[in-house]
């Protein structure tokens, strides 16, 4: 809870802040990576750095977690808390790196904010940094001890590479030591680490598709103007050892029987394999409404594993939306409006931001009630809303 000293100071500097962030937030980064540039090693990806993307998500999460503070001065905003505990700890981040974090982030903000960054101010600042840094922490040593070994990265053997939609590499793994394997939970995602020509690991997540107990297996979608996906897509090979991290990610499936409709574009197609495989495993009779969107029918990756899923659940069905071509049930983008979403599914998105965006905006434009719509976001969240399907 925040102090009674901090509170005013914290609703009087908050807007100065959050508009002062594309300015602090490249500074942050210049300094922190200036003084470690170690942390580019297996930890941060410095495209995102480049454009920009991961700066803004943390520097606009501490306010946002302010602002949170100011309305409810009781609870903490779990489910925005959530998802970065559990991309923190697909990382390994540990404890810490909270105190480097800190030094660089209020010396970035002391410099922009001037004679206006007042001892006041600046303690305020901390008190808010240090309840966010906590409760992430306690959130990630849960995480870890829920694991069933200790080490945040295992070597994994790559058994299989297959091109899927043209320009999606589908890798298959299994363990390359003894560490014990955890359990994924459907639509959780791994850490990979990639070496690069430069002689670092960057980091990039992957989600979890339908694998054989104990074996991992992603969909790495080839970004041409990328750091990670052409070297997988060029240099990965059978037989080589990679870096995986455990699980994690709280885009899952609840035990819960009200109908579901799963809305995909591209590569997004990922969690809603593992999401439909869990349902097939559960010999569940949940009415799933499967809406699939993509360039063509020839770029719609995994798409016969996808409808093989579908058409083992009893009340599943799906349609689908190609730019190109007239072999989808429609042609164009994703529209919603005509296919009759239950009134009270659950509608879980994944794919780019664009659609998320624009399909979400069609759900809650036809009445349906935006806690009941969830998303997973392939990169740095800089739209929080909701996370998980519930
Ligand atoms: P990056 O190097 O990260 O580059 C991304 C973009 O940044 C580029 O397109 C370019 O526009 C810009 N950029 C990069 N370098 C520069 C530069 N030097 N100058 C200017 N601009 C630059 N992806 C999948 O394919 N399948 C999945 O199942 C999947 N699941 C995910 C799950 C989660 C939870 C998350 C967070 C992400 C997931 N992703 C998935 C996305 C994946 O992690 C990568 O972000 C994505 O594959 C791009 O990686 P990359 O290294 O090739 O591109």
């Amino acid at each position: 809870m925040l102090s009674d000293t901090s509170r005013p100071i914290i609703a009087a500097t908050a807007p100065v802040v959050a508009e002062r962030i594309p300015f602090i937030t490249p500074e942050f980064y210049r300094r922190m990576f200036g003084a470690r540039p170690d942390l580019l090693d297996g930890m941060f990806s410095r495209s995102n750095q480049i454009t920009g993307e991961q700066p803004k998500a943390l520097a606009g999460s501490i306010v946002a977690f302010a602002t949170w503070l100011l309305q409810h001065p009781d609870s903490y905003p779990e489910t925005v808390l959530s998802r970065i505990a559990h991309k923190h700890a697909s990382l390994g981040l540990q404890e810490d790196e909270y105190p480097t974090v800190y030094e660089h982030l209020f010396g970035a903000i002391a410099a922009d904010l001037g004679d206006a960054a007042t001892p006041e101010v600046v303690e305020a600042w901390t008190e808010v940094y240090w309840l966010m840094a906590h409760a992430l922490i306690n959130m990630e040593k849960n995480l870890y001890a829920s694991q069933p070994n200790d080490k945040p990265f295992a070597p994994w053997r790559v058994t299989g590479k297959e091109i899927s939609g043209g320009d999606v590499a589908v890798i298959s793994f299994e363990p390359a030591d003894d560490t014990a394997v955890s359990d994924a939970r459907p639509g959780q995602y791994v850490s990979i680490l990639v070496p690069t020509p430069d002689g670092i690991r960057q980091p990039r997540q992957f989600t979890l598709i339908p694998s054989p107990a104990g074996t991992r297996r992603i969909a790495v979608k080839l970004d041409p103007a990328g750091e990670v996906t052409p070297l997988i897509h060029e240099k990965l090979s059978i037989g080589d050892v990679y870096q995986l991290s455990n699980p994690y990610g709280d885009l899952v499936l609840r035990d819960t029987q009200v109908p579901l409709v799963l809305a995909s574009a591209g590569i997004g197609v990922t969690p809603v394999l593992s999401l439909l495989e869990a349902l097939v495993q559960r010999g569940s009779e949940r009415e799933v409404v499967v809406l699939h969107a993509d360039r063509s029918s020839a770029s719609w990756p995994l798409a016969e594993e996808m409808k093989k899923l579908v058409a083992q659940l009893p009340n599943a069905r799906i349609e689908t939306w190609f730019e190109e071509g007239t072999d989808g049930d429609h042609q164009g983008l994703m529209d919603v409006s005509g296919v009759g979403i239950p009134a009270d599914a659950n509608v879980v998105m994944c794919g780019p931001l664009p659609f998320l965006k624009a399909v979400r905006s069609q759900v809650i434009a036809s009445g349906h009630p935006a806690e009941k719509v969830f998303y997973e976001i392939f990169g740095p969240d800089l739209w929080l809303v909701q996370g998980t399907e519930s």
